[in-house]
């Protein structure tokens, strides 16, 4: 018995548009049609570990077949099978309406990112690549008759009942129209298996591999013959340690799945977290830290998105916080709904619950890590630095979370957290006004004397190198009271954390007038303002300092891209600090000889320039030679 039938749509043919639409990402059909012959296997156990499913279930991988001269793909599975009234019911009727459905939505939006991304148009995504879709199927139910439908991509399909189909389970044949002839290499296949199936429940088995063993028979040459076999070349590992319970797994099998993730990753994880969540929604997976290099830069390992074990997508951006994009791992989740676009996503309220419940998560590892072992913590405080950064500033729960644990680091390598270090610095650092001052350093060598005159006074200074810290500075001072970050090399050591006792100066008013004009003529003027200050006759004579707010502005011009303009072109500004207090400066201001006071303030200029590595090429060079006359 054959019938031909209309399926019941409006649009003549509906699959030029699924066609045009879709074909950016029509590689997906794939995974469609396998996971749904994992699907009608796994009902298939369910229906038999009830009872309902009678006998022995056999063998119950999946194969995929690729004929090349025929032009065919074959997705067979040994699952539950349908009946005749089964494909018209789930075939042409609610897999039509929802593929209709589809074209109507779409069919006047000419906006193609908003329909790309992941459409599963479930079974019909075949006619992405097939010009001819046949269904064999047998059901598992007794009795049952093996059906053949067939369909050419227009509304109208044929069914017949048939014979040849003897064993249970749905073979799935597709056509593979002219255009799409690519997908015949098994190459491709197999790539796209591995890419979507990689951890599906159900075997999954690719056409066959030959291989050859030695047998015990010789050759002519006397050699072991080798015999070819058959054998199988499975692409899926069904049972990937995310599904499994945290308990079950030592540390040695997360290693090896982050292996097995991301196999060109040479470098081993910090840590990793289990999640296992299943109210008010369901989600597993495991998520990795990665050591992370100082730049923030779009990692290429990244991230895995799946639904119940079937690959939906390794870009979660805008699915997960930024800062989340940092880790690597995967997220399986059967809340997160797959068949919409991006934008839907984002908007989708399971997928942003999803999202903050992750960042808890991660933040409460972090924290655990922490109390447990310090000194593991502290360890690997460097290469998680910047993403708790990131996640400080751009995230507010998981700043909350964060400040507790997060640790600055001291030149000499001690780690405070916010609250140990503010105790340990209140009684030196506090200035005439009642204010914290925190100083820091983003070069241990080039900073070296004032790290030392800081030093020298009890101060501590911190260590902020990262590109991310100028941001992370600005953020810390909206949040911590009273607190301010000043570069040690930002002023001299006096007024940096400025205190009442001021020294007196030992010259006048009228002597620094004099001597301004002299010491103008020794240093480029665009660049250097000359301040006389009086600080100890022990300190130096003079020395160049770089006000704090000239350099953060320049700082974070060159970390947004330049965009400041203003800042970002203005030369570098430095000040030239004379200690009014220093014999040398009144030797310079009592020499009679002009050309002799010209050489002296010229050689303390570029001493000063010398101890900041400011001093280059020719000056460096006249530098020398003056030196050497002058001993
Ligand atoms: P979905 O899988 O989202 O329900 P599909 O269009 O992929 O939508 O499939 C429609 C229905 O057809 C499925 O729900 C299932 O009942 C049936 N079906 C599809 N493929 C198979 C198969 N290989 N074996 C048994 N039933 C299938």
């Amino acid at each position: 018995m054959s019938t031909t039938g209309k399926i019941n749509v409006q649009t003549e043919n509906i699959f030029p548009i699924i066609k045009k639409f879709l074909y950016s990402d029509n590689e997906i059909f794939l995974r469609e049609l396998v996971s749904n012959a994992v699907d009608a296997t796994q009902k298939l156990k369910a229906l038999s570990s009830m009872g309902e499913a009678k006998g022995d279930l056999g063998d119950l991988k999946v194969e995929v077949v690729v004929d090349k001269a025929a032009k065919t793909i074959t997705i067979k599975d040994k699952g539950i099978g349908m009946t005749s009234d089964e494909i018209e019911k789930y075939i042409t009727q609610i897999a039509f309406s929802g593929a209709e459905e589809f074209v109507n939505k779409y069919k006047d939006k000419v906006d193609k990112n908003v329909v790309i991304g992941h459409f599963g148009l479930g079974f019909y995504s075949a006619f992405m690549v097939a010009k001819k879709v046949e269904i064999f199927s047998l059901s598992f139910k007794e009795g049952a008759k093996a059906v053949r439908w067939e369909c050419d991509g227009s509304p109208e399909y044929q069914i017949e009942e048939i014979d040849s189909k003897t064993s249970r389970g749905t073979d799935i044949v597709l056509h593979i129209a002219e255009d799409c002839e690519e997908y015949l290499e098994n190459g491709k296949i197999e790539g796209l298996l591995k890419k979507y199936c990689k951890f599906l429940p159900v075997e999954i088995k690719f056409g066959t591999k030959k291989d050859w063993i030695p047998s015990d028979e010789k050759d002519e040459k006397g050699e072991p013959k080798e015999t070819e076999i058959e054998v199988d070349n499975i692409i899926n590992n069904p049972n990937p340690a995310w599904t499994k319970k945290p308990a079950d797994l030592k540390d040695e099998d997360y290693k090896s799945f982050y292996r097995e993730l991301y196999p060109m990753q040479f470098e081993e994880p910090l840590f990793n977290i289990h999640l296992n969540v299943d109210y008010p929604f369901n989600l597993t997976g495991i998520l990795y830290f990665p050591k992370l290099s100082n730049k923030l830069e779009m990692p290429k390992d990244r991230i895995q998105l799946y639904s119940n074990q079937v690959f939906v997508t390794d870009n979660v951006e805008n699915i997960v916080p930024d800062f989340l994009t940092l880790l690597r791992g995967v997220i399986d989740s059967p809340d997160i709904p797959l068949n919409v676009s991006r934008s839907y996503l984002q908007a989708d309220g399971n997928v942003k619950k999803i999202s903050s419940h992750i960042t808890k998560k991660v933040a409460d590892k972090l924290e655990e890590i922490f109390k447990k072992d310090r000194t593991e913590f502290e360890k690997k405080w460097d290469d998680i630095k910047i993403f708790v950064q990131y996640g400080m500033i751009s995230d507010e729960k998981f700043y909350e979370k964060a400040a507790k644990f997060y640790l600055l680091k001291t030149s000499e390598g001690k780690f405070f957290t916010f609250e140990e270090f503010e105790s340990h610095v209140k009684p030196v650092q506090t200035d005439k006004d009642n204010k914290l001052v925190y100083l820091y350093a983003n070069n241990l060598n080039e900073q070296h004397a004032y790290i030392d005159a800081a030093k020298g006074r009890g101060y501590e200074v911190l260590l902020m190198e990262t590109m991310l810290d100028p941001h992370f500075i600005n953020h810390m001072e909206s949040k911590l009271k009273d607190t301010s970050f000043v570069r040690v090399d930002s002023d001299t050591i006096d007024k940096l954390i400025k205190k009442d006792d001021n020294t007196i100066s030992k010259l006048s008013d009228d002597q620094q007038k004099e001597l301004r004009p002299i010491i103008e003529g020794a240093v480029p003027k665009d660049q250097f303002m000359v301040m006389f200050e009086n600080l100890s006759e022990k300190d130096a004579p003079m020395l160049i300092t770089r006000p704090e707010f000239m350099r953060r502005m320049k700082d974070m011009n060159q970390l947004g891209g330049g965009s400041m303009g203003f800042y970002g072109n203005m030369p570098d500004m430095y000040n030239l600090v004379v200690n009014s207090n220093h014999p040398l400066i009144s030797k310079i201001l009592e020499e009679k000889n002009s050309d002799k006071q010209k050489d002296l303030t010229k050689q303390a200029t570029d001493l000063a320039l010398l101890s900041q590595g400011l001093l280059k090429g020719e000056s460096l060079t006249n530098f020398i030679k003056r030196s050497v006359e002058l001993l």
